[in-house]
């Protein structure tokens, strides 16, 4: 055990070719949380019996246990190298997928991730989204291939076999490398083995080889299949005192990570939105220690004491008594205090350099993404890029404490939790005075009640899950004409669908308001097939996905009502006009209006409803549909249950994508609506003698099949209190 004393780490920090930053990603089940709690355990800093038995009880009571955090926090590993010492920064990276919003925020404070694959299954559906985010983050990969103990003892594999999987894998991972990593970084980011950046060994029995190190340690394949199949277990732990795992993978990290201040010079250009050439941008390009202090929160957890963010220092030194700007919520407050983290434990520190990874608190009310600035720099402020969320809120709960008198607590613990995870969003209903929770899948809900319950001491009732829907159009309408109340001003409006490729790029935050509109329309001319001159008209993109454009020529005051005409288009697609769900994909084009001269007949009352009417009444004309949220599946049982598991997936109106056999597993990737996805639990439970585990991930929103759309209004407009048809358009035109 290497137990340090805090001088010593702070020291390394000063020097930050010491630090590397650094987090480990992989598909549910692979061996991240073995991996890092065994990473934990050789860094001396909590025993090696713990780290073991961690991984037999269940994720989130374990978490409790240790009274660690669920949510990404950060664990400081000490190794040396060519007898030079090093700071390690593990960051967490949370588990479970319906988390990938709280996975994306982690990366952005990382540098490198050890990409974690088992070599018994393969590269599979979430190594690729966690490597593609890791790739699009400019976030560089080193491989570890784990498991390799199921290749011998439950696959029989030979040596040969062995060296062809992994070439399989490492093909597989370069593949991703290729797809999704930026032409400058493709060929350097490329793994091969023989230059040592890819592992092979087993997170349980704590050992890892890189190629060269197999050379140079004299291990064959043959001895390590020996081990294994001799009934000698002394022969395993052999192999780990020759090859412990964490020599092999930190070397690794040591040797292909870039350190915190080569990877800002690449990195911030990509992910920071402000201008390179302030003095904040130079100072973050450069790490410098003595520039303004940026620091990028990504994981808030609130104690007993007030909150603690956990992020990374991008340029100057935190320290307490600074003053800084919070820039999305445009406020400012006081550092008070400072800690870094030794192990997985924090303690107090006069400062943090540019680079490192360190926690703060006194800043009440702070959100995890939310990015600090030295405030006496506040003009030249800019927030880190958004995040491009592949999951959205998708299912929502009312919810209740099961004792009244808990209701502040009930409250109190609901401000903490979305502080927490910005992902789960609460909402109160004015006229029921319900609180809604909503989240991005049924899974999600479950552990926000689990917290509730078991971190904050407050039980809920919650009604069953509804599914929240989106309004959408699948054809072009004809131009609308909307008339303010007074008769004195006219818009003339028509919708239509935008394409795919326009949606994705929205999605992805490649096109958005703040762009500068010549190369928005660019890129909507080269990328979805956009009429430059319309793509150069867009006057506002909303977060749902839809586009409002200004086609109109020489109307007089149309610039004074802008701001007016904008109002009212948000608000028709708030609550679009089938079902009072927020609406998506949208294309609404003004082609004309005629505006009052007398700015008191054009104010809001009057053109709100003007804009609204006309854009629903184009929407009712234009084969209007709701859009459901669509779940992926990945399910994997003993081949023997494969069919009761088709058949439920079918059953549900989902459609089976992919089947593939891992020894004697099946492996079956499917798609269900969530809306029938509540009960699926049971069902796989009960048809396969409770041999089956999944993972669930959102995977896009489709068109309610039409049999069933009539229906699902009704339901809807009943329980939201609604008339039960949607309007006509009489009631929209007048006659
Ligand atoms: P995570 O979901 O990626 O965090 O995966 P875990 O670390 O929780 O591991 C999932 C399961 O795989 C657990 O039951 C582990 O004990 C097991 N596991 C981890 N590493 C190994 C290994 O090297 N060999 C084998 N056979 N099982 C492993």
């Amino acid at each position: 055990a290497r137990v340090k004393v805090i001088s010593e780490i702070e020291k390394i920090m000063a020097n930050i070719e010491q630090v590397r930053n650094i987090g480990v990603i992989a598909h549910v089940d692979h061996g991240k949380t073995t991996t890092s709690d065994t990473l934990l355990a050789g860094a001396g800093i909590i025993s090696e019996r713990v780290a073991g038995d961690a991984l037999l009880l269940d994720y989130l009571n374990v978490e409790k246990e240790r009274e660690m955090t669920v949510k990404a926090a950060n664990a400081s590993l000490y190794h040396e190298y060519n007898g030079k010492p090093y700071v390690i920064n593990l960051i967490d990276t949370p588990g479970h997928v319906d988390f990938t919003g709280m996975v994306t925020r982690s990366l952005r404070v990382l540098d490198g991730g050890i990409v974690v694959v088992d070599s018994a299954e393969g590269v599979m559906t979430q190594t690729e989204t966690v490597l593609r985010q890791a790739l699009e983050e400019r976030v560089k990969p080193v491989l570890f291939i784990n498991k390799v103990d199921r290749l011998i003892k439950e696959l029989k594999f030979g040596p040969q076999q062995i060296q062809e999987r992994f070439v399989e894998i490492i093909k597989d991972v370069n593949n991703l490398i290729d797809m999704y990593a930026e032409p400058e970084f493709k060929n350097k980011w490329k793994i091969n083995p023989a230059e040592g950046n890819v592992a092979f060994g087993s997170a349980k029995d704590k050992w890892a080889l890189t190629v060269p190190d197999a050379t140079k340690k004299g291990i064959t394949f043959q001895n390590i299949i020996d081990a294994y199949s001799s009934n000698n277990k002394d022969k395993v732990v052999e192999l780990f005192k020759k090859a412990p795992i964490w020599d092999a993978l930190l070397n690794m990290v040591v040797k292909f990570i870039p350190n915190p201040k080569e990877a800002q010079k690449y990195r911030i250009p990509k992910i920071w939105k402000g201008n390179l050439d302030s003095d904040l941008g130079k100072a973050m390009m450069e790490s410098d220690p003595n520039g303004p202090l940026v620091f990028y929160a990504n994981a808030i957890k609130v104690e007993k004491a007030g909150i603690v963010a956990t992020g990374r220092v991008f340029s100057g030194t935190l320290e307490p008594g600074k003053e800084v700007y919070i820039v999305s919520s445009d406020r400012t407050g006081r550092i008070l205090q400072v800690s870094l983290y030794m192990g997985p434990f924090r303690e107090l520190t006069a400062k943090i350099p540019a680079g490192n990874i360190g926690a703060l608190m006194g800043i009440e009310g702070l959100k995890s993404g939310e990015t600090l600035v030295e405030v006496s720099y506040k003009s030249q402020a800019a927030p880190f890029e958004q995040l491009h969320y592949i999951s959205e809120p998708v299912v929502t709960s009312a919810i209740e404490p099961a004792k009244l008198q808990d209701l502040p607590k009930m409250i109190d613990a609901l401000k903490k939790l979305t502080l927490e995870d910005p992902n789960l969003v609460v909402k109160i209903n004015e006229e029921t005075g319900e609180y809604l929770i909503s989240g991005m899948g049924q899974l999600h809900l479950e552990i926000a009640m689990w917290m509730l319950k078991e971190l904050y001491g407050v039980e809920v009732k919650a009604t069953p899950p509804i599914v929240v829907y989106r309004e959408s159009v699948k054809q072009n309408s004809k131009v609308f004409e909307g008339k303010s109340p007074n008769k004195h001003n006219r818009f003339y409006i028509s919708v239509e669908p935008l394409n795919d490729e326009t949606i994705d790029l929205i999605h992805k935050g490649l096109v958005n308001e703040d762009q500068d509109a010549k190369d928005r329309a660019k890129i909507l001319r080269d990328k979805a097939n956009w009429d430059y001159d319309e793509a150069r008209k867009i006057w506002s993109i909303d977060e749902n996905i839809n586009i409002f454009i200004d086609a109109t020529s020489g109307v007089q005051y149309l610039k004074e009502v802008k701001d007016t005409i904008l109002g009212g288009f948000r608000i028709a697609v708030k609550e679009g006009p089938l079902a009072a769900e927020p609406v998506r994909g949208l294309k609404v084009v003004l082609h004309d209006a005629e505006i009052h001269e007398d700015p008191v007949h054009r104010g809001p009352g009057q053109i709100y409803p003007a804009v609204r009417n006309a854009i629903w009444a184009a929407m009712l004309t234009s084969k209007p549909t709701l859009l459901e949220p669509i779940q992926k599946l990945e399910i994997k049982v003993p081949m023997d249950y494969l069919s009761p598991v088709t058949s439920i997936v079918t059953k549900k109106r989902g459609k089976i994508l992919d089947v593939k056999q891992s020894g004697l597993q099946a492996i079956v990737t499917a798609e269900i609506p969530v809306a029938e996805s509540f009960d699926i639990s049971q069902e796989l439970r009960g048809s396969t003698a409770g041999k089956a585990f999944w993972g669930t991930e959102f995977s896009r929103w489709a068109p309610v099949p039409d049999s069933l759309l009539d229906d699902l209004i009704k339901k809807i407009r009943e329980r939201k209190g609604l008339p039960p048809r949607p309007p006509k358009l009489e009631d929209l035109l007048g006659p």
